[in-house]
């Protein structure tokens, strides 16, 4: 891990810390058991912002080699993010009238969930994703993929191999990738002369708006505003035609751009209602991080409150976000005993931090904990339903953010 020094973005020199989240360790790193009593190392999360560009950013560079060489996120172990990109490959494939001659591509294509829906709409398609497991199971449901990190050459050597292609997805993986201008650089290259680069990205007005602090980690780099990704695909020849809200992930930004000069009005009107937000003040960054060291509080105090009255909590899930959450707070097995997640790659290992024993998704509706905290908040209605074996039998699940509270 690095200390960066300058604006990942424009590399500006005047950046203003706005919020210390502690010393963490990597939100992935789960822990084997036998590994329990091992030193964890840890990084400061800290964010800052760029006063030049307006980007949100972590002081610390984690290199990519070691983020997502085995990844551990897979996009189909949820339904919603399944439902999510199937509208969004219906869209494109509509819009932008892709046929079978038309190639799309993706970067961090994860285990192939978004492609393999173009590709039963009759699009060509080609993943490009770094993390070798992936690529196997991305293989696996016949998605063709290449284990690679996305950028310039890369992109260059894909485009003479499969030629340029009509459109390139990246979702959710900007805020991952160090080198901002190298990924966008080969974006640009993948679909020139008349190609469309789609890129999603979690919104920084939610993060602020609704308290979404545990979506800070360290892989996380970036927190995007319109205002900064319009600086970033300038600086790239890329010109931004359309800027989208969606609800996964918190609320989520899509922007579609061409290769070009000049955005298109609609960027203006959204950077100014990011001004009059207050996105472009430090005061709002400040007010927030007093707002997330209120949640802290106001989360343990609900937690505390229940054991003391003898109820048993456990968690639901075990997300990245779940362990800023769970090692900000301080919560351990003194007032969650374990938590339950689907994902089988994380079952039978310990949350990293604070070391909650991550259960079969199944332990929940048996051992009717009275309690369940949930950390994939985004998904909770997708949870809830699925867990109505654990409610009908009288458990009660907890939101933690924007206010801790017992959802009946
Ligand atoms: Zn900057």
């Amino acid at each position: 891990m690095t200390r960066t020094d300058a604006c990942l973005n424009c590399a500006g020199t005047e950046r203003e810390l706005v919020l210390d989240l502690g010393s963490t360790p990597l939100a992935n790193a789960f822990v084997r058991p036998e590994h329990e009593t091992w030193p964890e190392p840890t990084w400061p999360l800290e964010l800052l912002v760029c006063r030049t560009c307006g980007l949100v950013q972590l002081s610390e560079s984690v290199p990519p080699e070691i983020l997502f060489a085995d990844y551990v996120y897979m996009t189909g172990a949820s339904a919603t993010m399944v439902a999510h990109f199937d509208e969004h490959a219906s869209t494109h494939v509509h819009d932008l009238r892709l046929g079978p001659t038309d190639l799309v591509m993706e970067i961090a294509s994860n285990d192939g969930t978004l492609l393999s829906a173009f590709a039963r709409r009759g699009v060509r398609t080609l993943g490009i994703e770094p993390a070798t497991n992936l690529v196997v199971a991305a293989k696996e449901r016949g998605v063709d993929s290449v284990a690679r990190f996305f950028g310039a050459q890369c992109a260059r050597e894909l485009r003479d191999e499969y030629g340029p292609a009509a459109l390139i997805c990246g979702n959710n993986v900007l805020a991952h990738v160090p080198d901002l201008a190298g990924v966008l650089e080969g974006c640009r290259i993948a679909v020139e002369p008349v190609g469309v680069v789609s890129i999603e990205v979690p919104y920084l007005v939610h993060l602020l708006e609704r308290l979404e602090y545990d979506t800070i980690y360290h892989e996380h780099l970036s927190y995007f505003s319109v205002r900064a990704l319009a600086d970033a695909f300038g600086r790239q020849g890329l010109a931004i035609f359309d800027v989208q809200e969606h609800p996964v992930h918190g609320g989520s930004l899509r922007l579609l751009a061409r290769p070009g000069r000049e955005h298109a009005a609609c960027v203006a009107e959204r950077i100014a209602s990011e001004r009059a937000r207050g996105l472009e003040d430090l005061a709002t960054y400040h007010a927030f991080a007093q707002a997330v060291a209120r949640n802290r509080d106001e989360l343990r105090a609900l937690l505390e409150g229940l054991r003391a009255k003898g109820r048993r909590i456990a968690a639901y899930g075990a997300p990245a976000k779940g362990n800023t959450l769970l090692n900000y707070c301080g919560i351990g097995t003194d007032l969650v005993e374990y938590t339950v997640d689907r994902n089988s790659l994380k079952v039978g290992t310990l949350t990293p931090g604070m070391h909650l024993p991550v259960k079969d998704v199944r332990v929940l509706a048996e051992d009717v904990p009275d309690h369940a905290l949930i950390l994939p908040w985004n998904i909770a209605p997708e949870i809830m339903k699925q867990e109505e074996d654990y409610t009908r039998k009288g458990g009660r699940f907890l939101l933690p953010i924007p206010t801790p509270r017992i959802l009946t």
